[in-house]
């Protein structure tokens, strides 16, 4: 329920006094209505290390960046956290009404994609291309809707060379007598604060950082911008030299070109916070002048044996590997049990264990389908009215949980709840209408986790004509909305339609 501050009501006093009251009152129950269904979302910005209240820079509209994969070889499993974990904040925020333009870049000019390229004796391109392909249908099958955009390092160079200039000309960066450019990094005061080091600790580690081939830095502090070219690397004409871009200003423009300047979330996993995410801010704040981004989120580490799972430890398992044994949405289902930010460890029992939570919910919503089939239609009754209602209480509880920084973890728990409540209730004799509310509520939960957990059943001929009948009625009626939903329906399970002069044709997809 919204709460109403003291000057609010004040004003309110003050309105009614004026004979204004009226016309008052439908401003209130407007802001009441749109706090009622617009509970304030909490969530946890490393920036300022607390929970805080999303406010996004426009109105109604989120714009966000998710660190993407670097693809020289299929992704892991590890990598496939922040896939899952940031599509399902996306959904939960799509769910409550926010547009959301979503980015996610792919690096495909790397060391190790150079690397790979040179041991199959082709090009890095060759490398990159293969492997967007195969992570993209990874992301299909664990259920990652595609981003807005996805743009890729290669075809945003120039977008690069632009920055770094401007870099260069506010005095942020300098070019070395090989054509290396670097950035200043002491010449940025917010350096350190999403990391929370600050210069003088990174000083004493100095030495360490200094590594051969670089004594040309003004600083030991400095990152690369832009690099010369090696033999067998691909490059680009600069005005420094023929090379190639650093990784870390790659975000920072295609952010800027996608985005916008300043954006609401800027997202990756946690071991991306020092550098890359640091370096992201200081490049994008000196050379735009502006807050990069308002809210860093950064998801924990998927672990094996409490160890990253990664592909230099060679402690991984591809989410390929998964696939082979798994319907891919137990390891979205076995993600989202976790809060995003705690550490998780992968085993084979939990995977077990995810998959029959997720095969309970499966099954709960197969009996409600079997049931309605065949319900009678009478009416829902009083008892069945009050029991939707309680029902809705598990939706409210759910809601609560991903409003308080995403907590997927409880909101999973409530819809456990939800199935225990329906298993309780719905028998032969429910309503069909009550035993549609209840599915569709489970159905609404679960599709924001990203989980589909309807069984589609091939369609008959006879219902598709019956439903075809029913659509062309609502459009007599003008009832358009219900002839949308059913065309849509109809193409969920592979049903096309098509208006044609002597009526309508169907074909299945
Ligand atoms: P990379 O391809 O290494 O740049 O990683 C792509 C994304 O996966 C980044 O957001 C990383 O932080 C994330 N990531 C890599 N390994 C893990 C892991 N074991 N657990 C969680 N996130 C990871
Ligand atoms: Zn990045």
């Amino acid at each position: 329920m919204p709460t109403f501050s003291k000057g609010l009501l004040m004003v309110m006093l003050f309105a009614q006094s004026i004979h204004q009251a009226d016309e008052f009152r439908k401003c209130l129950d407007k802001y009441v209505r749109q706090r009622g269904n617009e509970e304030i979302m909490k969530v946890y910005n490393t920036l300022s290390k607390k929970k805080e209240d999303f406010v996004p820079i426009e109105e109604g509209k989120v714009r966000m960046y998710v660190c993407g994969p670097t693809v020289y070889n299929l992704i892991h499993i590890g990598n496939a956290r922040p896939m899952i974990v940031f599509d399902t904040v996306r959904r939960y925020m799509e769910h409550k009404g926010y547009e959301v333009n979503f980015v996610s870049n792919f690096t495909d000019v790397d060391d190790k994609i150079i690397k790979k390229a040179n041991e199959e004796g082709t090009d890095a391109s060759t490398i990159s291309e293969r492997y967007i392909e195969e992570c993209k249908k990874d992301m299909e099958g664990l259920h990652v809707k595609p981003a807005t955009t996805h743009p890729q390092a290669t075809r945003e160079i120039d977008g690069m060379i632009e920055m770094i200039q401007t870099l260069i000309d506010k005095g942020h960066a300098y070019a070395a007598p090989d054509g290396t450019v670097y950035f200043k990094t002491r010449s940025f005061p917010g350096y350190g604060k999403l990391s929370h080091k600050n210069l003088d600790d990174l000083r004493s580690g100095e030495r360490s950082l200094l590594v051969s081939g670089e004594e040309q830095k003004e600083d030991p502090l400095d990152f690369v911008l832009w690099k010369p070219k090696k033999e067998g690397e691909p490059f680009w004409e600069s005005p420094w030299c023929e090379g190639r871009p650093g990784w870390h200003i790659e975000c920072s423009v295609m952010s800027k070109k996608y985005l916008g300047e300043e954006i609401d979330i800027h997202a990756g996993g946690e071991d991306l916070i020092f550098p890359h995410h640091e370096n992201e801010i200081a490049q994008s704040e000196a050379a735009n002048g502006k807050p990069f981004a308002k809210y860093w989120m950064h998801n924990g580490f998927l672990n094996i044996d409490n160890k990253k799972m990664s592909k230099s430890l060679g402690n991984f398992f591809t989410v390929r590997d998964i696939s082979e044994k798994y319907d891919l949405q137990v390891l979205r289902f076995f993600m989202l049990s976790a809060h995003y930010r705690s550490p998780l460890n992968f085993s084979a029992e939990l995977m077990e264990a995810a998959k029959n939570g997720l095969e309970r919910i499966v099954t709960c919503v197969s009996n409600l389908s079997f049931l309605i089939k065949n319900a009678g239609d009478g009416a829902m009754s009083d008892e069945e009215r009050a029991k939707v209602k309680e029902a809705a209480e598990f939706a409210d509880k759910f809601d609560e949980a991903m409003d308080d920084d995403f907590n997927t973890a409880d909101a999973i728990s409530a819809i456990f709840e939800l199935v225990k409540f329906a298993n309780t209730c719905a028998a032969e004799g429910s309503s069909r209408a009550f035993l549609q509310a209840l599915k569709e509520e489970i159905v609404a939960l679960t599709d924001i986790c990203g989980l589909e957990v309807e069984k589609k059943q091939e369609l008959l001929d006879e219902e598709i004509e019956a439903l075809i009948q029913e659509r062309q009625e609502a459009r007599k009626t003008k009832n358009f909305a219900r002839a949308d939903e059913i065309r849509d329906t109809l193409l969920g399970r592979g049903i096309v339609l098509e208006d044609t002069r002597e009526g309508v044709k169907w074909k299945k997809a």
